[in-house]
């Protein structure tokens, strides 16, 4: 199908299509056109189909020229595909079994077709209904450290890496997104902008707050200018798949290089944001508003171990090389604590951020948005608002996990 000019899929038209490529053909089993075909997206985005055959299923996600959420009026260039397919091979290098893998590419189609995950469920849908999953900041942490050692300097040559940089570089529409919706947006009155009714005295705090808006600025440069390593780029609740103990993650198409804080600055945030409204969908939100801070503390904890792990046993790139510390009898540890120390500070401006534009600008998340009493979420969201603000510019302040859980009870 590869030769012919893009078409978007449809229900209809797709075991026709795909059933042509024989990988996926064979893989699936029996004859096209008796599979299943469901259309399940659910993001912003793209299609995501579940294509069941005879012997196994699949997903195929294919990429729309426009923004699924708000129409054609708003364009997408379809190759945000080719860098969603090498973003999943890189992650599967880089930390082995935690991305579905890719079956399929066809670039022309925009096109991927991929392991279908299954039971799993997307973990927002889990941390709204109360649901636990054994292993979460572990897994979460892990993945993070590794993609971001990785496909750093600390593990790359310099040629490799500039190389990827560059390649990554044509992703060009998809982070000038987060570039407007995350960083600039929530703080002025962005034409896509909404907010719940209530909330209008804290966003003017929020937009008269120089200090604040000048640190916001100063990370959206480094998260723009700074090449650390390969982001996710999108790593919220409704990027990870899981069930009850297996976890994984999906949808990397927001992927660039970028500073190393960065997803898993988000991810705290969007544990918080889980956290913050948990009073409006349980009873006696305690107990699972505590399992959530544990997760974010095992988060970190992972994050920082396996980190360390790895700057003792991979440190094989360009950056700190063996030979000026410990071939000449210096210990390396101190630089890896003061990295870890960076990468701390801006995650948590990074995690702020994440929590003003999820409230402020185009794209809220369900653990807020699902909250029908509005006066209700508009007193959570507040909290989460300012806990946000709080973590920009007091970041010196927290100095550890603890810290910031600490503070997330504080304003709860
Ligand atoms: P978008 O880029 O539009 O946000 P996603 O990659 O997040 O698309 O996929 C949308 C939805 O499709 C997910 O929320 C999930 O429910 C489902 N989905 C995507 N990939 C898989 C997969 N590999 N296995 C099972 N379900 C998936
Ligand atoms: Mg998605
Ligand atoms: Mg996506
Ligand atoms: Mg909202």
């Amino acid at each position: 199908m590869s030769d012919r000019e893009y078409q978007a899929l449809t229900v209809e038209t797709l075991s026709g299509r795909v059933g042509q490529i024989d990988a996926v053909a064979k893989r699936l089993g029996g004859p096209p056109d008796t599979w299943q075909v469901r259309e399940v997206g659910d993001g912003n985005l793209n299609l995501v189909f579940i294509v069941e055959g005879a012997q196994d299923s699949v997903i195929v996600k294919q990429a729309l020229p426009y923004v699924r959420l708000v129409g054609d009026s708003w364009p997408l260039p379809l190759y945000r595909a080719f860098y969603e397919h090498h973003a999943l091979t890189r992650q599967a290098a880089r930390a082995p079994g935690t991305v579905p893998a890719v079956i399929f590419f066809d670039e022309t189609q925009a096109m991927i077709v991929m392991e279908y995950l299954r039971p799993h469920v997307i973990l927002r849908r889990k941390l709204i209904a109360g649901e636990k999953v054994a292993g979460l900041g572990q897994f979460c942490g892990q993945f993070c450290a590794r993609t971001a050692f990785r496909g750093s300097e600390l593990s790359m040559s310099s040629p490799d890496k500039k190389a990827d940089v560059a390649l990554f570089a044509g992703n060009v529409e998809i982070p000038a997104i987060t570039e407007a919706l995350v960083f600039t947006d929530p703080y002025f009155a962005a034409e896509m902008n909404n907010h719940t009714p209530g909330l209008d005295p804290v966003v003017a705090a929020l937009r008269a707050d120089v200090t604040l808006k000048t640190r916001v600025q100063a990370m959206l440069m480094k998260f723009a200018a700074n090449t650390e390593t390969m982001l996710h780029g999108d790593l919220h609740s409704g990027s990870i798949m899981a069930t009850e103990d297996e976890i994984r993650v999906i949808d990397p198409e927001f992927v660039q290089y970028g500073p190393m804080g960065f997803d898993i600055g988000m991810l705290m945030a969007n544990y918080l944001m889980a956290y913050f409204s948990q009073p409006a969908h349980r009873g006696d939100p305690g107990p699972y508003q505590r399992w959530i801070l544990d997760v974010i503390t095992e988060t970190c904890a992972a994050f920082t171990a396996e980190f360390r792990h790895l700057w003792a046993t991979e440190r094989t790139g360009m950056l700190y090389p063996r030979s000026l510390f410990e071939d000449q009898g210096h210990s390396a540890d101190p630089a890896c604590s003061a990295m870890l120390d960076t990468i701390w500070q801006d995650a948590l401006q990074f995690c702020g951020i994440e929590m003003h534009r999820r409230c402020l600008s185009l794209a809220h998340n369900a653990d807020f948005e699902e909250i029908a009493d509005v006066a209700l979420r508009a007193r959570l969201e507040a909290r989460n608002l300012k806990m946000g603000a709080h973590l920009i510019v007091a970041t010196a302040t927290i100095a550890s996990p603890q810290a910031l859980t600490d503070m997330a009870e504080k304003f709860n």
